[in-house]
């Protein structure tokens, strides 16, 4: 179907006559809005939406698509409103379904405060200071935890790592990375960023506090030191060999949470199948990180898998590249590598 082309003059121009009375404007202003934000132009399709919410607060197609490009925005509060907005309005019972979905998704996204970054709060600094219009870019969210509990502040060499690290990924991961509202946070240790853990430190704390990085969603925390064990100090830093090694490896977590977790697909999960029932049993056993039929293998498999495309040398990246070949070739395929 060929769709007239509206131009912005004459959304200009449709302020003044309102389309109430012109419902086919309507649907091609919402169409217009829908290619912006396929095409990842988000703050163009927001006003394309607002405008048509403006002109009719009961069209619940506009309410759903601002919703959706809320959340790809990070909006996640204004992502939730519209949503209910979407489902005060009355909307089809396939949408209602989704929007009503979403909300309780939204809900658990913000109750989970360890999830969220907390780039408000007063224990974070921004390592590159944005440059106006570009607040929200990915290089500009890269946060340093500062120390607590006596902790040596994170090193300035870590900062300098992670950020030329940051810098030059490849286009295209570096985009989804950054449409995926990916952070970089570096914390002296796990128990600066989440200090209750201090309190009651278990043995499943004193893990957490001893490894180097996790991530949490799209969200990577690097930590420069670990905790010794039985005190709140730190030990020796981890070496920046073994930093940049887990970034990558976390950064391929965030890539894969980013592009809407590809890891858990039926298409990778076979493909992850595959590779390990062509190990041998040994290897299997070996890469036992890797090697869990299921999820749970596949995502450390393709977060390892990514370590290695991007030249991270860690322990396992060479073995895991061997012994994925297909899941290798479909990753350099999906990433344009
Ligand atoms: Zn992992």
């Amino acid at each position: 179907m060929v769709r007239p082309k509206v131009s912005r003059i004459s959304v200009l121009v449709l302020l003044t006559i309102g389309f109430s009375v012109l419902p086919i404007v309507a649907s091609d202003l919402l169409s217009k809005g829908i290619g912006y934000y396929n095409a990842g132009d988000y703050p163009r399709a927001e006003e394309y939406f607002m405008y048509l919410i403006k002109e009719n607060p009961s069209y619940w197609p506009a309410h759903y698509e601002l919703a959706n490009t809320y959340l790809r925005m990070h909006h996640l509060e204004k992502a939730r409103q519209e949503y209910m907005n979407t489902l005060n309005a009355k909307p089809d019972l396939k949408t209602a379904k989704i929007a009503g979905q979403m909300v309780t998704f939204i809900n658990t996204r913000l109750s989970k405060e360890a999830h969220v970054p907390d780039t408000t709060g007063g224990s974070l600094t921004v390592v590159n200071t944005p440059s106006s219009s570009a607040a929200e870019e990915f290089k500009h969210r890269i946060y340093v935890v500062k120390p607590l509990f006596d902790h040596p502040p994170v090193r300035q060499s870590t900062i300098n790592l992670a950020t030329e690290v940051v810098d030059r990924l490849p286009p295209n991961i570096y985009e989804a990375l950054n449409r995926g509202g990916a952070t970089v946070n570096l914390s002296p240790n796990m128990t600066d960023k989440w200090p209750d853990t201090m309190k009651n430190m278990d043995a499943q704390g004193l893990h957490m506090a001893q490894d180097a990085a996790r991530c949490y969603e799209q969200n990577v925390y690097i930590y420069d030191r670990p905790l010794i064990a039985g005190t709140k100090k730190l030990g020796e830093p981890f070496a920046d060999d073994g930093i940049r090694n887990v970034l990558y490896h976390e950064l391929g977590h965030a890539t894969d949470w980013s592009m809407g977790k590809f890891s858990a697909t039926p298409e990778v999960l076979k493909i992850h199948e595959e590779d390990v029932n062509s190990m041998s049993s040994g290897m299997r056993t070996r890469l036992a990180y890797y090697t869990t039929i299921g999820p749970k293998g596949s995502v450390e498999a393709v977060a390892e898998t990514f370590a290695g495309l991007m030249g991270a040398q860690g322990k396992d990246t060479a073995l895991v590249a061997q012994s994925f070949p297909r899941l290798r070739g479909w990753l350099k395929n999906k990433l344009k590598l």
